[in-house]
């Protein structure tokens, strides 16, 4: 089956930032045949979207063909203490399948609210987890459909993934750490759930952090030591619930990253460290 491509479409609706142009051509894939028969047969330049809880879209937009995964991409299923997952579950999706199972070692993935593909792109974590420290194997296509499993995560590191921008991830086995009772890992997972609402701004636009924390530091706290928590600019403000989210109030993308890059050069020129994105910034100027 081929996939439908709708031409000149609109990514702002698919990030959580609510900013970003257009895609040249954009497409959902139902299923892995036909995103790779699409791929081997595509020249275009190829971009996939999860949740777009971790993007920065560009007004330029995307060249070329953004892609969506689709249904046959969220299926997620126990196998004794391992767990088989398609790139496009909500991470949130899998920690709770995983706590009815009496799983262990993925309460982390709540409140997390992106996909697990975009998760493998950045070894999405919280509270001192990471994916890579569950991932058993990981199925991965490049650009043009070739396909591989990753068994090898020695190099992945904090918000670090070596195949992130080489291809699409297409799903994962995952190793739960152990058992445990489903209330218990309930009531953990009710933990992390009411730090983030105690540390988090709600009901905002925002991309989650803005920078990844540097060593032995965090961004947040440098951000705060530079007076930044709550620091507003025309739309763009850096939360006062939290310096290190993002929020845009009605912005373009290319305030926001404006807005971000001065940030940094602050915190540069204050305290001499210099942040680094965590959210990626995609697409065209
Ligand atoms: C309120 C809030 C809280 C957050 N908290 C956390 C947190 O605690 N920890 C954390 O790590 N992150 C956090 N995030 C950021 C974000 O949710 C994660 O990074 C998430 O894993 C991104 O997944 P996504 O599906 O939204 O990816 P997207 O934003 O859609 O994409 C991110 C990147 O991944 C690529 N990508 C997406 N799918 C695939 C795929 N199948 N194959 C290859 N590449 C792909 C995209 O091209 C892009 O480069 C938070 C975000 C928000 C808004």
């Amino acid at each position: 089956m081929t996939l439908t491509l709708i031409p000149d479409y609109d990514l702002s609706k698919h990030t959580w930032l609510g900013v970003g142009g257009r895609a040249d051509q954009f497409a959902e894939v139902e299923n892995q045949d036909d995103l790779i028969s699409f791929l081997k047969n595509s020249k275009s330049p190829i971009t996939v979207l999860g949740a777009g809880s971790n993007v920065l879209i560009r007004d330029g937009g995307i060249e070329g063909v953004v892609l969506k995964l689709g249904k046959g991409f969220q299926k997620v299923t126990v196998q004794g203490d391992k767990m088989m997952v398609g790139a496009g579950a909500k991470l949130m999706d899998i920690a709770r399948v995983a706590c009815e199972a009496g799983l262990t070692g993925l309460e982390f993935m709540e409140g997390i609210p992106g996909t697990l593909g975009g998760g493998l792109s950045s070894n999405a974590g919280a509270f001192g987890g990471k994916l890579s420290d569950l991932l058993e194997e990981v199925f991965f296509t490049d650009f043009r459909g070739n396909t591989k499993t990753i068994s090898d995560f020695s190099d992945w590191d904090y918000r670090y993934s070596p195949w992130a921008q080489k291809g699409i991830f297409l799903g994962a086995i995952l190793q739960a750490t152990g058992k445990e009772t489903t209330d218990k890992i309930k009531a953990l997972m009710d933990e992390y759930h009411a730090k983030r609402m105690a540390t988090q701004p709600k009901g905002v636009r925002t991309a989650g952090s803005t920078f990844k924390n540097p060593s032995n530091t965090s961004a947040g706290f440098l951000l705060e030591k530079c007076g930044l928590k709550g620091y507003k600019k025309g739309k763009a403000e850096l939360s006062a619930k939290h310096a290190n989210f993002l929020v845009n109030n009605g912005a373009t993308a290319t305030e926001l990253e404006n807005f971000v890059e001065e940030l940094r050069i602050i915190v540069s020129q204050k305290e001499g460290i210099q942040l680094e994105w965590e959210v990626q910034c995609l697409g065209r100027k």
